[in-house]
């Protein structure tokens, strides 16, 4: 409960007096299937328990103030019409889940935010705050939204108010997430499952320090270099829409049609979609030995055919690989820096943290930010109506 004490006191010291209700959102962390979101792929994401709060009261007047104790700071604006504000860049969040809420029961509110969570270092805090904001106001003024429409509704405010080309994933486990399970989502139907992972396994996020800059650029490349492999595959097989719908027998009997690098990153999708529905059988066997050996063989794919890993990354996983007790690793988010994530034996996590911790900072001068996360639930109220 200390997140909603922490953000009930930030309320007070903005705005006077309690706040009406307290709304909870998660960071995420995806364990398997990188870039087959925008594919129309799997995921296989959990939410964490890093998190953003959001502490609500309404409002007489159609006025929004906003804090957030992260920043320390706070801005006003007419809940009919957010407009972005260059001098308070976060709140472009709370904006644009206002701006898609779009309902007649909104009105106005005083919100205070507090997370704990690192900002921009890969664990999605951006998906939380959005999610946090949304259902937050969605319970504060008594709308109906679904787990589904709530998740497309951030999205939406992502894309449109923020103008961040994300897929569905984040949102949709900030929202869908359920504790000491993982969440296998398809990508284009929306069709979703959880699958209940261990206790006996920690999932270990370890934060390379190592700025994403290269990422968006080469993010645009690659998508761009998805599509161009499905208008090639498309002389052969007319019917798909996108690299989802290519089996590996196909793309083996027609990668003949796509160019290098073309074909290397369709291999890497094609290939990892079959990872994410193979580790789904794995988990739900218990077998996480072998969903351990499928996380190292995507960060394989994703360093030698998608070229998005970086020699961080790299040390990272193969750090990691020689402490016993580590089942898997990989690098999970867009790329280039960020973080990576592991699989690792309770018993061993303090091994980990010490041993990968101490290499990291000799070889790299970096020092290594480590969470060790449980798997926690998606957004809910932690106070109020
Ligand atoms: P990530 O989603 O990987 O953490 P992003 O760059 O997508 O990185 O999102 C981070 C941004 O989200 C922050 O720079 C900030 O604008 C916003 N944000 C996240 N948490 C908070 C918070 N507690 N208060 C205000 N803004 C937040
Ligand atoms: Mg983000």
């Amino acid at each position: 409960m200390e997140g909603a004490e922490l953000v009930r006191e930030a309320f007070r010291d903005a705005f006077g007096g309690e706040p009406e209700l307290i709304s909870r959102a998660p960071g995420r962390v995806n364990l398997i299937g990188e870039h087959t979101d925008y594919n129309e792929g799997f995921v296989l994401p959990v939410a964490v328990d890093r998190a953003v709060w959001v502490a609500l009261r309404r409002r007489e007047d159609r006025r929004a103030r906003v804090y957030s104790a992260n920043f320390g700071q706070w801005t006003e604006f007419d809940v009919d019409s957010p407009r972005k504000d260059p001098s308070v860049p976060w709140a472009d969040y709370p904006k644009g889940v206002v701006s898609e809420l779009r309902s007649s029961k909104l009105g106005g509110f005083d919100m205070a935010i507090w997370g704990d969570m690192p900002l921009g270092a890969g664990l999605s805090s951006s998906a939380a705050i959005e999610v946090s904001v949304a259902f937050g106001l969605a319970s504060l003024f008594g709308m109906e939204v679904n787990g589904k429409e709530m998740a497309l509704l951030c999205q939406r405010a992502e894309n449109r108010f923020v103008g961040v080309q994300c897929g569905i994933m984040d949102q949709f486990v900030a929202v869908l997430g359920k504790r000491g399970h993982a969440l296998f989502l398809d990508c284009r139907d929306l069709v979703y499952e959880h699958v209940p992972i261990s206790e006996g396994v920690s999932v270990v996020v370890c934060n390379s320090g190592v700025s994403r800059e290269l990422a968006s650029s080469a993010y645009n490349e690659r998508r761009a270099q998805c599509e161009e492999a499905v208008r090639r595959v498309r002389e052969a097989l007319p019917e798909i829409g996108a690299l989802r719908d290519v089996s590996p027998e196909e793309f083996e009997a027609y990668k003949h049609l796509l160019p290098e690098p073309i074909g290397r990153r369709a291999r890497h999708v094609v290939y990892e979609n079959m990872r994410v529905l193979s580790s789904l059988e794995l988990l739900r066997r218990g077998d996480l030995k072998g969903f351990g050996r499928l996380m190292y063989e995507s960060h394989r794919s994703l360093k030698e055919d998608y070229e998005v890993s970086g020699p961080e990354l790299d040390l990272l996983v193969e750090l990691a690989s020689s402490v016993e007790g580590t089942l898997g690793a990989r690098l999970t988010g867009a790329g280039f820096g960020g973080c990576t994530v592991n699989l690792v034996e309770r018993e061993a996590v303090r091994t980990f943290e010490e041993f990968v911790g101490r290499e990291y900072e000799a070889r790299t001068g970096i020092r290594l930010e480590v969470y060790v996360c449980e798997v926690s639930d998606g957004a809910k109220l932690e106070e109020g109506i």
